[in-house]
Formats: C-alpha cells, sequence, structure tokens
C-alpha cells in the first residue's frame, strides 16, 4: 500500500526495538496517553476554545469515524493545511489514527508549491481554512483540486457549501463515542504523517514520518527541554512545521501531559499577552523572533515570570542575538538544530553561556550516529569544519514517491547529507558553520535558490536569473535576485515579485532585492559563479 515509502533498514530497525527505543505504540496513542490518568486537565487552548486531554481523545475517536464515513482509508494522503487551531491536531490525529497520513504544509505555500506536492502524494482530500491571512484558501483549494484528480473531498472550516464538508464538525466532539475496530486503525508500519522540505532543486519534498520512529521522538524532545505535565507550551509559529510540532512541540507535550495553547501571530504583544494568561513556560522562536521578544520585552508591562525555557531554532543566531534573553524574558535559552528529516541536537538547558549561546546542540539521542566529513568523504580532524551526515532511530530512510531526491540525499548506507557544514564544539555539541546547499534561510524559511531561478527565467524580460543571499539585520538573509535582462524590458523588483505570485510562489519566497548585470560570471563548466556574485553584493550599498 506503502510503495513509495523509503523504510529504514530492517536491521537497524530491529537494533532500535530491541533496545527499546521504538515501542510498540502508534503516535496517536503516544500523544493521547495522558487521557487516561489526566483526562481532566487541559490539553489545548485556541482563543476562547479549550479541550482537555480526555476530550481530546474523544474529538480524535469521533473525527477518525468521521474519515471513514467520507471514505477516508488506510493508505491514503491528505493534504492538511490549516493554522494554529484545535482542528489541525485532532484532524492530524485522527489521520494518523487510521493510517492516512497528514500531509502537513504551511498556509504560506501557494499552488505552485502545493501542485507539486499533490502531483508526488495524489492525495484523497484536502484540509484548508476558508480563509487565513486574508487569503482565499478555499478557492485554492478548488484549484488543487480541479488540477488533480485523486482530490475528491475538501474538509473546509468556517464555510457553508455544497462543495465542502465543514471541518469543524469533522472534528468537533462526538454526541455519543465510539471506537473504531483493529481493521481500521493504523499498523507500526504505516506513517503517522508527512512533513514539507525544501531542499536544493525546485518545489518541496514529502518526508514521511513513521510511526515507531515518530513516536519516539515523541517520547524522547519533552524530557531534553524540561516539558512535563506541568508545562504549558505556546505554540506561535506554524505548528505544521516539524520545529514546533514535535520537537516536543505541540505533539510531544501533550504526549508529556502537559497543556499547550495555539497562538494566531508570533508578535510579541500578542505572544506576551497568551504568556501571562495561560501562564507558560515553554515556547519555539526562530532567532530574528527571538531578539524580537528580547526588545519587546525590556519594557513590556506583561507578566512573563512563568517562562522556562525559549528554544531557538532553524537558523543560527548571529552573535548577540540571544544572549539578552535570560536577561529580559528571564528564562532559559535552548538552541535546537535540526531538520524535518530527523535529526535534532538541543543545548543541555543547564549549560554554560559558552555551549548555550554558540553552539547549536549535541544529538537527541545516544543512538544518533553523526559523520563530519570533508569534500573528499574523510572524516575531518577534531574540530575542523566538514559536511554532517547523520542516520538515527528517528531520521528517515528517504522522500516520499522521490527516488531521485532520495538517491541525491541518502548515502546508500542510510545516512541523510544534510548540506550543513558544521563543526564539533569540546562539550560535543554541534556548532553550524554554513551549509553546502544553495538556500537562503530566511529568518527560518529556507527558499531553495534553484526553484526561485528557474521560475525567475521564465519571465519574458530576464534572459538569466541567479539568486544570492543578502544579509539582513533581522532576518539574517533575504533573498537578493541578481538577472540579466533581454528586449526593452526594465527590470523592477515589483514587476518581478508581482510575475512570481502570480506562478503560485509562496510570497515569502520573493525576491527583496533585485540586481543587474550585463552577463553573468561564470565557472569553467557553465555554473554561475556565485562567490563572485556575492562579492559584488558586498561591494555595493545595501
Ligand atoms: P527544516 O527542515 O525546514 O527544519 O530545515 C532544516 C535546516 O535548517 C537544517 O538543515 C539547517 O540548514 C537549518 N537549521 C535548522 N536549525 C538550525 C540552527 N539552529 N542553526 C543553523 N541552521 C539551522
Amino acid at each position: 500500500m506503502w510503495d513509495k515509502l523509503v523504510r529504514i533498514d530492517p536491521l537497524r530497525a530491529r537494533r532500535y526495538r530491541d533496545a527499546g527505543l521504538w515501542g510498540p505504540d502508534r503516535v496517536d496513542e503516544t500523544v493521547l496517553a495522558p487521557s487516561f490518568s489526566r483526562g481532566g486537565e487541559l490539553a489545548l487552548v485556541s482563543g476562547e476554545r479549550t479541550l482537555t486531554h480526555g476530550e481530546l481523545r474523544l474529538a480524535v475517536n469521533a473525527c477518525a469515524k468521521r474519515l471513514k464515513d467520507n471514505e477516508i482509508r488506510r493508505g491514503d494522503l491528505v493534504i492538511v493545511q490549516l493554522p494554529n487551531d484545535i482542528e489541525l491536531v485532532v484532524l492530524t490525529l485522527a489521520l494518523s489514527k487510521i493510517g492516512a497520513a497528514p500531509v502537513l504544509t504551511p498556509t504560506a505555500l501557494r499552488e505552485y508549491e502545493l501542485d507539486h506536492v499533490a502531483r508526488i502524494t495524489r492525495p484523497v482530500a484536502m484540509a484548508v481554512p476558508a480563509r487565513h491571512a486574508r487569503y482565499d484558501h478555499f478557492a485554492l483549494a478548488r484549484r488543487i483540486r480541479d488540477g488533480n484528480s485523486s482530490l475528491r473531498t475538501l474538509f473546509v472550516s468556517d464555510v457553508d457549501s455544497p462543495d465542502a464538508v465543514d471541518l469543524t464538525e469533522l472534528c468537533g466532539l462526538p454526541g455519543s463515542p465510539g471506537e473504531l475496530v483493529d481493521g481500521e486503525l493504523a499498523t507500526l508500519d504505516d506513517p503517522a504523517l508527512c512533513l514539507l522540505s525544501n531542499g536544493t532543486t525546485g518545489p518541496p519534498k514529502v518526508i514521511p514520518r513513521l510511526q515507531e520512529a515518530y513516536g519516539y521522538q515523541l517520547r524522547t524532545t519533552p524530557g531534553l527541554a524540561g516539558v512535563g505535565p506541568g508545562s504549558v507550551y505556546l505554540a506561535v509559529m506554524p505548528a505544521t512545521h516539524g520545529f514546533v510540532l514535535g520537537c516536543p512541540g505541540v505533539l510531544g507535550t501533550l504526549g508529556a501531559g502537559g497543556t499547550v495553547v495555539l497562538g494566531p501571530s508570533a508578535e510579541p504583544e500578542a505572544a506576551f499577552a497568551l504568556i501571562e494568561q495561560h501562564l507558560v513556560t515553554h515556547c519555539t522562536l526562530v532567532p530574528a523572533l527571538a531578539e524580537r521578544w528580547a526588545d519587546a520585552a525590556e519594557d513590556t508591562g506583561f507578566d512573563l515570570t512563568s517562562l522556562e525555557v525559549i528554544q531557538v531554532g532553524g537558523a543560527r543566531p548571529r552573535p548577540g542575538q540571544v544572549e539578552r534573553i535570560p536577561a529580559v524574558l528571564g528564562c532559559v535559552v535552548q538552541q535546537c538544530y535540526g531538520m524535518s528529516e530527523g535529526l535534532l541536537n538541543y543545548t543541555p538547558t543547564d549549560a554554560d553561556g559558552d555551549v548555550a549561546f554558540h553552539t547549536q546542540g549535541m544529538p537527541a539521542s545516544p543512538a544518533d550516529e553523526i559523520r563530519v566529513l570533508d569534500d573528499s568523504g574523510r572524516p575531518v580532524p577534531p574540530g575542523g569544519t566538514g559536511q554532517l551526515l547523520t542516520r538515527g532511530p528517528y531520521t528517515v530512510g528517504g522522500y516520499y514517491g522521490d527516488p531521485d531526491a532520495t538517491a541525491g540525499a541518502f548515502t546508500e548506507d542510510g545516512f541523510y547529507r544534510t548540506g550543513d557544514l558544521v563543526s564539533l564544539h569540546p562539550s560535543g555539541s554541534l556548532v553550524v558553520e554554513g551549509r553546502s546547499r544553495d538556500v537562503v534561510n530566511r529568518g527560518g524559511e529556507k527558499i531553495p535558490a534553484a526553484e526561485l531561478e528557474l521560475l525567475a527565467a521564465e519571465h519574458p524580460g530576464i534572459a538569466a536569473a541567479a539568486v544570492v543571499a543578502a544579509p539582513h539585520p533581522r532576518f539574517g538573509e533575504i533573498v537578493c535576485l541578481y538577472v540579466v535582462p533581454q528586449g526593452d524590458w526594465v527590470p523592477e523588483l515589483p514587476a518581478v515579485r508581482r510575475f512570481l505570485q502570480e506562478r503560485g510562489l509562496a510570497r515569502f519566497k520573493l525576491p527583496e532585492r533585485m540586481e543587474v548585470l550585463d552577463e553573468f560570471p561564470y565557472l569553467g563548466i557553465g555554473k554561475v559563479d556565485k562567490t563572485a556574485l556575492r562579492a559584488d553584493l558586498a561591494a555595493r550599498p545595501s
């Protein structure tokens, strides 16, 4: 049924089971386990709406039943493009429970990316809000459905249309609870969910996270962040991203018996109000946001004393970007370096300043294997910088339905080539020194250069396009598009942005700077010399 899945080598899988790392529970069972011991305690908060751990279990079970009624079956895939709200959590767990993998998709993605995801996953359904952040997701979903014959059903919140199933009802509490029978449930061989990754060459790749491996991640990461039954985790960045979903994030906190507050905005004032109101202990931020929170906290009227740990990751903080956090936010900074494909690294919550502020953490599991290799594939000497390769009990073995991408990113013995350049600090923590892949990291959002270059080159006035990262005080990096114009086109950034947006590209990927050259510098093999472009950019006024 899952013939497009790449599994971890059976011998290694057996080792993880024998060592007790992989357990016998499905992911929904792990996440919902506290409903037995802490059924009356608060599990989820979103605006005025709340669910206890007991109610969450009932809602997931009822949703699973209703999914069956809507002919969603084991082996199906369903695109889930939802904001941080209760429906996202209930639907994700219900789909996972019946073995119909949710493909979690940030709301920022548009037609260009989603069409590609739909072609790979052949989803039978798609879940969207009717509108979100002034964007019409229902119309987007209809267009994706029109172009993809497998897609039959649209689950849409806050809309009354014969063309859609009401998502709020689908995920609501049952009149009478019902249990599914065994044959209707996912097995441990099914993916629990799929995340999306941005690679080097084009639109997102689909990362199937398998039940046993993802369950292990969800059980292991709460302890590393000090998350337990009394913890309150605030999700303000998109919970469809792996970092917010499960490191420990939303699902790990629920599984540990804590409470999750789903926030609509990462803006400091809105988030601070939620921290004060719900006595939030933990939160996950990218460095640029952490810095803005630190700025805003200096003279806020909100009481932030409940905060214990702010996890900072997704990009390496600039020097000075996170050092102020303990003083102004009154909590520990935990650096996290990881990837949707698997490997997660954390600085210890009691680390000294050097490790806490200047390293990106050590692997979450003793069974994580890491290699730091030079360009010829040999291990670098201690302290040297090299490419990071990894495999382990929660790192995937490949991408869904994409053998070429899998062959490019994974070695034959199952190591994932992260594309990151790292060195090993004497403490055992990794330091991310850079990356070998051509990706712009805009405050944690990854923008593959090749994807943008291909699309920009379709503009009739552009003869050649090349993307380089321009330094930016807040986001770390932003996209600078170099173009060689053709014909009588007058290059203007707003027109290029409009052109790309009309092609269905997500807004955060649009270039924020454009430079024009008569011709590009080339390396001998016809490859644009980006080192020369970066030098050119550095010499120009910003
Ligand atoms: P994603 O799969 O979207 O989570 O992106 C994973 C990539 O983000 C990694 O391979 C790194 O390139 C980058 N990344 C994540 N966390 C960090 C960090 N703490 N420091 C530097 N780069 C990071």
